[in-house]
Order: structure tokens, then C-alpha cells, then sequence
């Protein structure tokens, strides 16, 4: 196991049988004997797992099969509506290429190849090598990185074996800097959704997310609702993204000047007596820093960096200033572009803060999570959750991690980590740290276990692949720490049995425990588990399984008249200038740092989405995959860009990057006034190189494979891609 070759899963253990491609088809078609059958009909209430959202889906199952999913109208978060990857979930629990069977990789006569196991059989081994590994190099000798909701079993089996490495890669580019520069100024984070109240809102500033184009479901609800009340948007944007085009005003921001922009936005304010002098003085710390800091940010200089006119920036700070506090720039998704996503963050933060909007109808809300009692856990050894991570602000982010993702990548080319437990993680094709680094520390780690429901590129690194059921097959624990305007706690729970030889993850973890003498981890059944928490709610498994919800009292979101403000900050207040930061050695108050220049003839990368699909989870999907525009990605080039290098709309390119990657597939061009001229872009997801994904594989081109430098936040261990660069090479 010491080498760790990428091997193609033989089609022996798929699930690609002719049965399964019938059902498909008949899916497909709709109208398919098997769905003219004449059967009982039900619905079953759950949980969607294509996206981190976790809207509330009602399955529609008639002869054993599911063949509709739409939105629960109980769930809070759909609101009876989905967005199309939640409908597209048949195409995932019915994917023809779909693991089958537990797999191990052995080596003969030479070759490495995979073998069908027994559960017990790759159940046995798993834990065999985990125990030799904890013993001879110590527990922080295992991680596991996690992806999707049905991790938490395996941490708690993980805990009661003394592991506490975990990370989810959505940290390292999105969550970490997002909560904790929100968390630095008011205390608590952004929120999922977000707490902005957009349907009450009159004017929102975004900068360069992807809104809409993610298709959160409830987010885009909200922001179409707002919208029919008259509400305007202002997007500072590389590229004309689809929320640019519901903008009052798109400004085609240069990348990597956020920062910049900002500072000037609250220059206008201050220095115009704009801001909201009352709520400053009251609720604030650090509004000389911060003056101290922006003073020199006038719109003119500005300008210079962004390449956004003076007269714009001063025309919508002063917009902001006149709809707030009904006004709110939005925290955005995918934060870390650069080293600084903790203070563009922060930044934004400090925006809404000058305007007043904190808890006023428009403006920045504060959502809260059903208060659900804590499972009754196995006792575990005390972790200090210090001891994983070297960056000073990383312990304020309190929820799945121990680690960022790209420290295991790190420490195990360090030969610090020996073994990997990758759940529902496509390490490869993550943007932790590009390609080729993750490929060299799955080469090093001694012992790698793939958890997965289908044959991603990790499971071709791993020494032991354990095939799990898809969501729609199985229990998960409870849905109970997303904030909303009505608490709630979901249930995900089978809608039908799980197919082939795949098995739920709390189940895999029971055997796991098991095997490595931990008893007692787990209760009899995830049924009495579930249930022994719901009924300490009042309720029950049996009563929760009607709806798939259980419903709090609606938060409070608005300020009272005359209401004293405390947030959860060193100093009580709202921190222009972070007391945290300034303590560990960072500046106290957001400042501008510029970006690294394309080299000549190269052009920055700036990536997002298809709102059909979700990457990994979606990549290889028929349902969704199979929509004209989801087939492939598409390079966006500048017309004077494509007229410089020859390069005609629809003609297929590979992209070299600036450390002379070049991409293995080509993508289309796509010639478009969209896109800046310094800038092209592209969609994340796409490129898999892994023939078992039938229907994803060489479709388009990989933006991780183009990743050859990352570089670290320093304040949290997010990780920043954006100053890579690529050019075009016309195909013979
Ligand atoms: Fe599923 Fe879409 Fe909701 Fe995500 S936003 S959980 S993909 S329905």
C-alpha cells in the first residue's frame, strides 16, 4: 500500500448492469412500463444532499422507485420549491456507474488492480490499518476529510478512537474566511442562509460572488421576491455574471481590488457624513483606525486601482447612505480569491456596520438555529483543538474542522499524516492546493479509504473503497445547526432501500466501531438514535417522519426601539478595528495589499458555476447533466482578447498556465463582452479524467489541474487561487 498508482476500477464491480441502464432510461423518458405500472404511490419527506443547503424534498415513489422529487412545502428552506439540481436527484440514486460493492486495491503479478471484497472483509482491514497506524505513529497520524452531511457518524467513531484531524476543503475556500470575518466584527457569522433580509430590502452592493448562478434555493426565493418589491442591486464583477444582468448597475470591477473598492465606498461615507453617526458611537469600537486607514482611499485613487470611475464609486456609496438602513452589501459565497479573504470580509462587514442596518428590516440580520440538546455522546479523550491548526484565528470557527484541508495535504507531505479517510471528498479535483499537490500527498499517505457513492478520481488512489448509499437511501443525523427566520430541525431518512451492495455511512461507522472495539459508540439502531434526540424535543421519529421537519418559534430579527445592542466581540461592540486580529499580529482594520500582474499574453482565471450543478455531487448526473448548457465548460475570452490570439467562437483550446500546465482537455470558447480583457473565465467541476465516470469524463477542462499556486491566509488557513494565470493553445 506504500504506492498508490491511479487505477480504473474495474467495471466488474460497478453498477453499470443492463437492468440499471433500463431503469434509467425509463426514467429518463418518463413514460416507461415501469412508470405506467399500475402501484402504490407515496411521498417521503427528506433531505436534498446536492448542495450543502439541505432544502427539504419530497420524493414521489410509485412501484418501489422514485420517479419525481420536488420541494417540501413544511421545509422553511424550500418553501415548497427546489432548484434544479434538487429535482435532478434520480439521476444520482439511479447512475449506472454508480460503486457497487466494497472494494480493496491489491497488487498482482505486477499490476495494481481492485477486488470485490465483503463488507467484512474491507471493514476488517480498514480498521487493522488504522489501529497499526495510530499505534505506531500516534492518533494525529489519521485525518479525515469530509464533504456533505453523513460525516457525522464516522467523527463520533473517530472521536471514541482519539482522532481529531478533520476538515472540509469548503473551509479553506469559502466558510473560514467568511464566518470568521464576520465573527472578528459582530460576534457571530454570516449565516447559511445569509443574514441579510433581502425581501425587505432596497438597495444591495455584491461583490464577484456567484449569487444566483449557485442557485441556493431560498437565497434566490428571497432575492426574486425582493426584487418584485423593488428592490436594486449594484454587482462589482470581473464579468457580467447572471446577477449582473438584474443589476441597476454592474461595474466591471479588475480583479483582485475588492479591498480597494471598499476602503473608498467608506471614504464617501465618513468623509460626507454619510454614515450613521448615532449607531457608530453607540455600537462601535475603532472608528479612528479605521478613518486613520481609509482616509487616503479617496474615490479618485480608487479608481486608479479598481478601473471603476470616481463618480460611480461616490454615486453608490452615496445610494448605500440614502436606502439604509433598508441597504446591505451581501457577505457573498466562495470568499478567498486571494491571501485576504478574512479582510475583504471584514470589510464588508465594516460597510454595514457605518450604515447602521444591524438588525433593521433590510439590513443585517442575525437568524437563530432551533436550540436542539446535544446527542448523548460516547465519552472521548479531550481534544485541545489548538494543537492542529498554526493559524492564530482558526479556533474561533467552531463547527466541523480541527484543520484546514490543505494542512493534511501539507503535513502529509511532511510526512506528518499517514492516513487519509476521504468522505464524499473528490481530493484531486478540490480546490485545496490544485491537482498535482494533491495527487503527490495521496502518492505518500501509507493507508487511503474512500468513502463514496460513485467511482470519483479519488476512490482510483485508495487502498479501500467503501461504497455508500446514496442520500436518498439512508438516515443521517439530525439537520439542526442552520440559523432561519423559523428554527427548525430536518430529518433526512430513506425514501427506498439502499441499492446493490451499498450501505448507509452510519451503518459503516457502526461496523467500523465495532471493529476497532469501540462499543457502546453508537445506540442499537440510528432509528432509536434518532429518535431518543427527537423525543427529547417533545417529539418523536415517528411523528418527525411525516414532514421531515420539526418547526421553532420564528426569530426576532428587528431591533426594538431603544434596544442596547451586545455583541460577541472582546469589546462588546461591533469591531471596525478587530482587538483578535491586532493581538495575533494582523492589521486591525482591513487594508488594501494588490495582486500579483498576469504575465504577458497570460490572463487571470477567475472561476464559478453552472446553476444546474454542484460539481462532484452533479458531475457525472444524466438528469442534470444532459441540459444543452451543462454539458461542458467554456473558456470566456474578450473579443479583443480571442481577435489578439486568433481565436474564433466555439473553437476548442487547451489552456497552458503560467508554470506551463496545460489543461489534458480542451474547452470551448466562448468570445463575449462578458468578461474583462485581464480576465477569463471558467467553471469549476468539469474536466474529470476518471473513465468510470461515464457521462462526466472528458467533458470540458479542469480548473484544479490549472492550480499551481495557492497561497494561505494567514489570519484563518483559508487558501486563495486566484493568482494563477493561463493562455490559449490552438488545437493541431
Ligand atoms: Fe438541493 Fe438545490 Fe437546495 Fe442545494 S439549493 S439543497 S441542490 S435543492
Amino acid at each position: 500500500f506504500s504506492r498508490r498508482d491511479f487505477i480504473k476500477i474495474s467495471s466488474l464491480f460497478l453498477a453499470g448492469s443492463a437492468a440499471m441502464s433500463t431503469q434509467i432510461g425509463r426514467t429518463f423518458n418518463g413514460s416507461g412500463d415501469a412508470l405506467a405500472a399500475t402501484g402504490e404511490e407515496r411521498v417521503v419527506h427528506s433531505i436534498c444532499e446536492h448542495c450543502f443547503w439541505r432544502c427539504g424534498i419530497a420524493a414521489h415513489v410509485r412501484d418501489g422507485k422514485i420517479y419525481k422529487i420536488t420541494g417540501s412545502e413544511h421545509h422553511p428552506l424550500s418553501n415548497g420549491r427546489l432548484c434544479p439540481r434538487g429535482t435532478g436527484g434520480i439521476g444520482q440514486i439511479y447512475d449506472p456507474d454508480r460503486l457497487a460493492h466494497p472494494l480493496i486495491r491489491e497488487r498482482k503479478g505486477g499490476t495494481t488492480t481492485y477486488r470485490k471484497a465483503s463488507w467484512d472483509e474491507a471493514i476488517t482491514l480498514t480498521a487493522e490499518k488504522l489501529y497499526q497506524i495510530k499505534e505506531k505513529y500516534g492518533p494525529e497520524a489519521i485525518a479525515m476529510m469530509h464533504h456533505g452531511y453523513g460525516y457525522t457518524f464516522f467523527k463520533q467513531m473517530f472521536h471514541a478512537f482519539g482522532v481529531n484531524k478533520f476538515a472540509k476543503p469548503s473551509y479553506d475556500f469559502c466558510c473560514g474566511p467568511r464566518h470568521q470575518g464576520y465573527i472578528l466584527t459582530y460576534g457571530h457569522s454570516a449565516g447559511t442562509p445569509e443574514g441579510i433580509d433581502i425581501q425587505n430590502s432596497r438597495y444591495v452592493i455584491f461583490f464577484g460572488t456567484h449569487y444566483g448562478e449557485n442557485m441556493h434555493n431560498t437565497a434566490v426565493q428571497e432575492i426574486a421576491e425582493g426584487i418584485r418589491r423593488g428592490l436594486k442591486i449594484v454587482v462589482f464583477d470581473p464579468r457580467f455574471s447572471t446577477l449582473a444582468g438584474k443589476a441597476e448597475k454592474w461595474l466591471p470591477i479588475k480583479a483582485g481590488t475588492d479591498i480597494a473598492m471598499m476602503q473608498a465606498l467608506m471614504h464617501v461615507l465618513i468623509s460626507e457624513n454619510l454614515y450613521d453617526k448615532e449607531f457608530v458611537e453607540e455600537n462601535t469600537v475603532g472608528f479612528n483606525e479605521l478613518w486613520d486607514e481609509v482616509r487616503e482611499m479617496t474615490p479618485e485613487k480608487a479608481a486608479t486601482i479598481t478601473d471603476i470611475p470616481a463618480d460611480d464609486i461616490r454615486d453608490i456609496a452615496r445610494n448605500f447612505a440614502r436606502y439604509a438602513p433598508a441597504a446591505a452589501v451581501h457577505p457573498g459565497r466562495r470568499t478567498q480569491w486571494y491571501a485576504d479573504g478574512t479582510q475583504r470580509v471584514r470589510a464588508i462587514a465594516i460597510l454595514n456596520a457605518l450604515v447602521g442596518n444591524y438588525k433593521m428590516p433590510g439590513g443585517v440580520v442575525k437568524y437563530q438555529k432551533y436550540n436542539i440538546a446535544k446527542p448523548d455522546a460516547h465519552p472521548h479523550p479531550h481534544f485541545e483543538k489548538e494543537i492542529w491548526s498554526k493559524y492564530p484565528l482558526f479556533t474561533d470557527i467552531k463547527p466541523e474542522n480541527t484543520i484546514a484541508s490543505h494542512e493534511i495535504i501539507q503535513q502529509t507531505l511532511q510526512d506528518e499524516i499517514k492516513a487519509w479517510f476521504v468522505y464524499g471528498v473528490n481530493v484531486p479535483e478540490t480546490v485545496t492546493m490544485g491537482r498535482k499537490t494533491a495527487i503527490e500527498a495521496m502518492n505518500k499517505v501509507e493507508f487511503l479509504v474512500a468513502v463514496d457513492t460513485l467511482p470519483m478520481e479519488v476512490t482510483g488512489y485508495a487502498d479501500v473503497v467503501l461504497p455508500e448509499c446514496t442520500y436518498l437511501e439512508r438516515y443521517d443525523d439530525l439537520d439542526a445547526g442552520r440559523p432561519y427566520r423559523t428554527p427548525f430541525v430536518a430529518l433526512r431518512q430513506p425514501v427506498v432501500e439502499p441499492m446493490f451492495d451499498s450501505k448507509p455511512g452510519n451503518e459503516i461507522a457502526r461496523m467500523m466501531a465495532e471493529k476497532l472495539d469501540l462499543h457502546g459508540v453508537f445506540p442499537d439502531s440510528v432509528e432509536t438514535y434518532l429518535d431518543n434526540r427527537l423525543k427529547k424535543e417533545g417529539s418523536s421519529l415517528e411523528e418527525v417522519k411525516k414532514t421531515g421537519v420539526l418547526l421553532g418559534k420564528p426569530t426576532d430579527l428587528y431591533r426594538k426601539p431603544g434596544e442596547k445592542l451586545k455583541f460577541k466581540t472582546p469589546s462588546g461592540k461591533i469591531e471596525l478595528a478587530s482587538s483578535k486580529m491586532k493581538d495575533a499580529g494582523f492589521d486591525a482594520v482591513p487594508k488594501y495589499v494588490a495582486q500579483d500582474e498576469a504575465p504577458n499574453g497570460y490572463y487571470r482565471i477567475l472561476t464559478g458555476r453552472k446553476p444546474m450543478l454542484t460539481f462532484g455531487r452533479t458531475a457525472n448526473n444524466r438528469f442534470l447533466g444532459d441540459l444543452p448548457t451543462a454539458k461542458e465548460n467554456e473558456i470566456w475570452v474578450n473579443p479583443d482578447i480571442a481577435s489578439q490570439h486568433r481565436l474564433e467562437h466555439g473553437e476548442y483550446v487547451h489552456l497552458k498556465n503560467q508554470a506551463g500546465v496545460v489543461s489534458e482537455f480542451p474547452i470551448k470558447v466562448k468570445v463575449t463582452e462578458r468578461i474583462r480583457k485581464d480576465a477569463v473565465y471558467m467553471v469549476h467541476g468539469f474536466g474529470h479524467y476518471f473513465k468510470k465516470l461515464n457521462h462526466a469524463y472528458a467533458r470540458g477542462a479542469s480548473h484544479n489541474e490549472l492550480i499551481s499556486k495557492s497561497e494561505i491566509d494567514t489570519t484563518v488557513g483559508a487558501v486563495g487561487f486566484q493568482n494563477n494565470f493561463v493562455t490559449f493553445i490552438k488545437e493541431a
